[in-house]
């Protein structure tokens, strides 16, 4: 059981990190070590087990997923009963996830306690992922080229980038998607010069490049895949964007494998680009980790990052971003394995025409 190998683990970081507890606040480090998918709890992780307080409105959903883990139905404030549960000595709390107000109150209720900030323990056990977790990516994943496929190989029907967006949301949730990962970018045109723009409800013009980037959510983990669709004849810069976008997505996903170090992914493709003159073009880092979250470590940039390891989930997505004329962005997702990768996007990436 996967969940016990999580909860091995986090009793591992108690010892390494010399706590005597350790406070998980963020839910989905605690859906990650105890199964429980709630919008309020706490969990309490020592050395002789774990306990999660949640309130009434939890308490048979708790019993039915929670694993080996005690639960303790407290009031709507969980603070009340968490004296009870955290033993004296030193507890570390997650910064990144406690509010300045709550590090307050947890002071206040913990008499004899000391608080120590910590950063990114749990998140660290989340980024190698289990058989588990990799079978419900891969899902995700399935579920969103299915949907992609079936808008590159019909067009776009005459929709609205807004329409479109809505579209391949409601084919995904057909397929068994519980929703998508983020919200889905059509951006046509000009407009596709915009990394992270927002479909408008206007009509996809022709003669153009159209960036599509998309991912379901199944069983609380994501995918994520972009793909760049022509809609007739490019213009010059375009489909040369286009085809140095793609060369440098596939040299990255070449060099991926366990023991490479991230930054070396982003500066292989980054190289690419900078040689076709467009370096000035690419302006975001190539990739990240994806899993509970949308956007996790490893970070794929050429700052910090990390060795990547068999299991990590990670995407590939260098794009060019020509201002006034149009952008590109070629993304796939896949899993480090021990000799190169498993990539889960399969909608293949040469440059597709569809209709408008
Ligand atoms: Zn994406
Ligand atoms: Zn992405």
């Amino acid at each position: 059981m996967s969940l016990a190998v999580r909860q091995a683990g986090v009793g591992d970081i108690l010892q390494d990190e010399d706590l005597d507890a350790l406070i998980v606040t963020d839910l989905l480090n605690i859906r990650y070590l105890t199964g429980f998918t709630g919008s309020n709890g706490v969990l309490v992780v020592t050395s002789s087990g774990r306990v999660l307080l949640t309130d009434a409105r939890y308490a048979a959903q708790a019993g039915a997923q929670v694993v080996d883990t005690d639960v303790v139905i407290a009031g709507r404030d969980l603070m009340d009963r968490l004296a009870d549960v955290v033993p004296r000595g030193r507890a570390g709390i997650e910064v990144e996830h406690v509010t300045v107000a709550r590090r307050d109150r947890l002071a206040e209720r913990l008499a004899g306690v000391d608080l120590m900030p910590t950063s990114g323990l749990v998140e660290g056990l989340r980024v190698v992922k289990d058989d588990e977790e990799l079978d419900l990516i891969r899902e995700a994943a399935r579920v969103a080229d299915l949907a992609l496929g079936r808008l590159v190989s019909e067009g776009f029907g005459g929709r609205t980038e807004a329409a479109t967006a809505w579209a391949l949301e409601g084919w995904m949730r057909d397929l068994g998607a519980e929703g998508t990962a983020f919200d889905i970018i059509v951006a046509g045109g000009t407009h596709g010069a915009l990394p992270h723009a927002v479909p408008r409800a206007v009509p996809i013009p022709g003669d153009t490049l159209v960036v599509v980037d998309m991912g379901a959510r199944v069983a609380g983990y994501a995918s994520d895949c972009t793909r760049t669709l022509a809609t007739g004849t490019l213009p010059p810069a375009l489909d040369e964007a286009y085809a140095v976008c793609l060369e440098a997505q596939r040299a990255a996903l070449a060099a991926c494998r366990s023991g490479t170090h991230s930054k070396e992914l982003d500066s292989t493709a980054r190289k690419v680009i900078a040689d076709a003159g467009l370096g000035e073009y690419f302006g975001h880092g190539l990739g990240h980790g994806v899993g509970l979250e949308i956007h996790e470590r490893p970070w794929l940039r050429g700052e910090g990052g990390e060795v990547l390891r068999t299991g990590m989930v990670v995407t590939v997505e260098p794009g060019i971003y020509l201002e006034g004329v149009g952008g590109v962005r070629i993304e796939d997702l896949a899993i480090i394995t021990d000799d190169g990768c498993e990539v889960l996007t399969r909608v293949p990436t040469d440059l597709t025409m569809t209709t408008t």
